[in-house]
């Protein structure tokens, strides 16, 4: 605490990445993809004209925005982009969330949520999963007056994703405030919700370049929605930071985006590995949600999730463990390489054998 923090920042509660340790670890924790970027992202770098870097970026972003509309068959105006999703997801908590009412949330969710709606004065309105650990359509829509409704599809940490039927069926229910799908993890299995914009105005989809594209270090993500509401976020954009997006950024987006091969390649082989991690885990007796991301959550009965954790990281092995009274026993495991995942087992075999 200092005298010179004002009030506001004194309440924060800032975010807590996974660690990024310093030491060569079988790193498995914060759903980095194993993969290295399309290859044309190094050669888009290569060739760009360090020139270019003495100039400001485009403020509209217009190449890469294009790209991404071509890529999901949008408008460009239908398109936004940002430094990370974190980025666009918090300029939206500004520009939609900010009513006077409460948002409705899953309690288990994405941990980012908590962290801008404290910082933006957002109530949170927290509904628990249902016992399947799904996110619970009607209870995050029971309500009738709220600021606005969000959740991740997959959600994070459990890995779940609805069909599209049943964002529908919430989205018929909610049509007076911004309805926000974070889709971080939908290109490892789930449907995407973007094939609702163009009939259901209040809705805001936003996605990342970190996890399926192999591009955590650039921060770079987007939303996807109705005009009005990019405009919003366009609105709060430049009334802050009119150049988020780097002329870097921007150009090795728009390579990565350019090569479907590489990309489906990636996806399909972190999809195979994470249902055969799935069987081997079962197998030493772990019960392991469903998952249609880029990580499992799993929990042993005869173990403590924080004893395995420790197990594990004495062996070289980072994964993530949460604690929470609802997620203490569960480890939420990224999907790596093959060997990594061979790493991981043989380690678990000792420590719960
Ligand atoms: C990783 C993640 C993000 C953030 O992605 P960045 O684009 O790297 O900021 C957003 N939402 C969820 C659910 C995530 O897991």
């Amino acid at each position: 605490m200092s005298q010179y923090w004002s009030p506001a920042v004194r309440e924060l509660t800032p975010y807590v990445p996974g660690e990024q340790p310093r030491e060569q670890l079988v790193k498995l924790n914060t759903n980095e993809n194993p993969y290295p970027p399309a290859p044309g992202v190094g050669e888009a770098l290569h060739d760009y004209a360090i020139d270019h870097l003495r100039l400001y970026p485009d403020p509209t972003s217009a190449a890469l925005r294009g790209s991404l509309a071509e890529t999901f068959q949008v408008a460009s105006s239908q398109v936004f982009v940002g430094n990370g999703s974190d980025e666009v997801l918090a300029l939206a908590f500004q520009a939609f969330f900010r009513h006077g009412a409460p948002l409705d949330v899953p309690s288990i969710t994405y941990s980012f949520y908590p962290v801008y709606a404290n910082l933006y004065g957002v109530e949170l309105r927290k509904h628990p999963l249902n016992k399947q650990w799904e996110v619970d359509i009607d209870a995050l829509t029971a309500e009738t007056s709220r600021s606005g409704v969000i959740f991740a599809n997959p959600n994070a940490p459990t890995g779940h994703a609805h069909s599209l039927e049943v964002i529908e069926s919430l989205l018929t229910r909610v049509t007076d405030r911004v309805v926000l799908v974070d889709e971080a993890y939908v290109d490892f299995g789930a449907e995407s919700a973007v094939a609702l914009i163009d009939r259901y105005p209040n809705l805001l989809v936003t996605g990342t370049f970190s996890k399926s594209r192999s591009l955590a270090g650039l921060r770079l993500g987007y939303a996807v929605g109705s005009e009005e509401l990019i405009d919003g976020l366009l609105r709060v954009k430049d009334s802050f930071n009119s150049y988020p997006v780097d002329s870097l950024a921007s150009l090795v987006g728009i390579a990565a985006l350019k090569d479907a091969e590489h990309f489906e390649a990636c996806r399909e082989h972190v999809i195979t590995t994470r249902e055969r991690t799935r069987q081997r885990l079962e197998a030493l007796g772990f019960e392991v949600l469903p998952s249609k991301a880029n990580f499992v959550l799993a929990q042993h009965p005869d173990y403590e999730g924080a004893q395995i954790f420790a197990g594990l990281r004495e062996r070289g092995i980072l994964v993530r463990h949460f604690n929470t009274p609802e997620l203490n026993n569960f480890l939420r495991i990224t999907i790596g390489t093959d060997d990594e995942m061979d790493s991981l087992i043989e380690a678990l075999e000792v420590i719960c054998g």
